[in-house]
């Protein structure tokens, strides 16, 4: 086998298992004599999986019956419309916090549809970060405030979420399963697949079933949360492999276990900050210390022709997609919680080799 190692931001590597279980059953499902994607989503045996894919996801999550998990499609950044059509009603104000270039996309799409209050703005700032949660001006009554909890682009996280009167919304869309957190704190939780929970095309929504209500009577079918609510997200047919593959993704997660994947990412990205930190300023990294993000490493060489050199020579060495975000060049590792230690290992050696050839 000649599998790189795969550094890339989303679609992103999966667990090898899980391609290999996929793989084995990809031609004849057991039991069905086809494979799954040629099989109803209204038939028991895609119901299995559909239900799987709930109950390990509210069981990782700790997810209670207040909740409804749903699995849409249009990825995170149709949530930035949906979000704000389903909860930010006439009359009322949603507080958004600008980290970077996914809260900013999210907040410039709530102002389409609504009155929106910037509670906090550092997604200019460079070295990148997110808010503190105590630098939140909050709007009194706010509709609801709404945060990004990694963002995939700068490598900057949020380490302790606000705790919000209004419903905290966010968009956990390279984060999500990488480490516990309590449910109960948010009103509404999004994230696109293609990181932590599978392939792209499925749409992970977490909603506070209350909170699909507010919807306007004007609102489409499909844009509303509760149509996907009431038809336990079979209203109309579900992007079901996809599915198929996040229930198998889940599966890993619960053998893993969260709280040992969470120990791994954190040892994980802290071993590449400390190469990156001991470099003698080779590498440079991107984010704020405190901020940093265990999931997307970002950093920084001392012109772009040698970042170009690194990627290159990286990719010859099995190290591939480690091109930072079009938008801001750099260097980016994103190491979800499908990439194994030996990578990482691999990585800092390859990159205290590169440092001692081109220092
Ligand atoms: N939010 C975040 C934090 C992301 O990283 C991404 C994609 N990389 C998006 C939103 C957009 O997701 P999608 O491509 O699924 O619309």
């Amino acid at each position: 086998m000649s599998r790189v190692y795969n550094f890339a931001a989303g679609p992103a590597a999966l667990p090898l298992e899980v391609l290999q279980q996929a793989q084995a059953e990809l031609v004849e499902y057991p039991g069905l004599g086809m494979s799954i994607m040629e099989t109803s989503h209204r038939g028991k045996v895609y119901d299995a999986i559909h239900e799987e894919a709930q109950a390990n996801l509210r069981e990782l999550l700790g997810i209670s019956d207040d909740y409804a998990v749903l699995f849409l499609q249009g990825g995170a950044s149709t949530q930035f419309s949906m979000v704000p059509m389903n909860l930010l009603t006439p009359g009322t104000v949603a507080d958004y916090t600008n980290s970077g270039a996914w809260g900013g996309k999210a907040l410039k799409e709530a102002k389409k549809v609504g009155q929106v209050n910037v509670a906090a703005d550092c997604g200019k700032e460079i070295p990148t970060r997110v808010p503190r949660p105590e630098e939140l001006r909050l709007t009194p009554g706010a509709a609801y405030v709404h945060i990004t909890s990694n963002e995939t682009i700068s490598g900057a996280q949020w380490k302790v979420f606000p705790k919000t009167e209004a419903p905290l919304v966010a968009d956990m869309s390279s984060d999500i399963l990488s480490r516990p957190f309590d449910v109960n704190q948010f009103g509404l939780i999004y994230a696109g697949a293609q990181k932590n929970l599978g392939p792209s095309g499925v749409t992970l929504v977490i909603i506070r079933k209350d909170l699909a209500m507010r919807a306007p009577e004007t609102l489409g079918t499909m844009f509303r949360y509760q149509t996907h609510i009431d038809n336990n997200s079979l209203y109309n047919t579900p992007p079901t492999f996809g599915i198929y593959i996040l229930m198998l993704v889940t599966r890993w997660v619960k053998g893993q276990g969260i709280e040992a994947l969470y120990k791994r990412n954190v040892e994980k990205a802290a071993k590449l900050y400390a190469a990156i930190d001991s470099s003698e300023g080779f590498y440079k990294g991107t984010a704020v210390k405190e901020f940093r993000s265990d999931m997307n490493v970002t950093f920084r060489l001392g012109t772009e022709d040698l970042e170009k050199k690194f990627v290159a020579e990286a990719a010859a060495a099995g190290l591939t997609s480690l091109k930072g975000n079009r938008s801001v060049g750099g260097i980016r590792a994103s190491i979800y919680n499908a990439c194994p230690m030996e990578a990482i290992d691999t990585l800092i050696s390859f990159m205290g080799d590169f440092a001692k050839a081109n220092g």
